[in-house]
């Protein structure tokens, strides 16, 4: 199993529209988070988007589980 990270970011996962296991490109996405009660304050938070190379769903997940 050799992967390289520098080509195609590609991984087999679970697409919930397909309903099958298809090819999604991964990628990562910062997102500011403005809090409404907060104005000054923001917070930048890393997504883990996976676009289904089938069907082009995406769906995005936080990676800050803290
Ligand atoms: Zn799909």
């Amino acid at each position: 199993m050799a992967t390289t990270d520098d080509s195609f970011n590609g991984l087999t996962e679970h697409c919930n529209d397909c309903d099958l296991e298809t090819l999604h490109e991964i990628s990562v996405q910062i997102r500011t988070e403005s809090r409404k009660e907060e104005n000054a304050q923001f917070s930048r938070e890393p997504y883990r988007v996976a676009e289904c190379q089938r069907c082009g769903n995406r769906s995005s997940q936080r990676m800050n589980n803290a």
